[in-house]
């Protein structure tokens, strides 16, 4: 029947929209950046505007990173996971 043709990248007046992340594995002793979390950072989410520049880092825990990652990607961010290639103690 129909194409599910789904526009991606929304255009919305609001404040700026990351246009990607990327997961990358802490691999330094670093606490979660989500107030109130005492656990220990495992992961950085590198946020990227739409051009592909940087913009920010923040580490989370485990838990937290999950919650961050799902409502990024329902919000349309690319979500790219960079442990997949980048193996080793690094
Ligand atoms: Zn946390």
């Amino acid at each position: 029947m129909e194409a599910a043709r789904r526009a991606t990248g929304q255009v919305t007046g609001q404040s700026e929209i990351p246009g990607s992340l990327t997961i990358i594995s802490l691999g330094y002793r670093a606490r979660c950046t989500r107030d109130g979390c005492a656990d220990l950072g495992r992961l950085i989410l590198r946020y990227a505007d739409a051009g592909g520049r940087p913009m920010s880092n923040s580490a989370f825990c485990h838990a937290h990173a999950r919650v961050r990652l799902a409502r990024e990607r329902a919000a349309g961010v690319k979500v790219y996971d960079d442990r997949l290639t980048s193996k080793g103690p690094f």
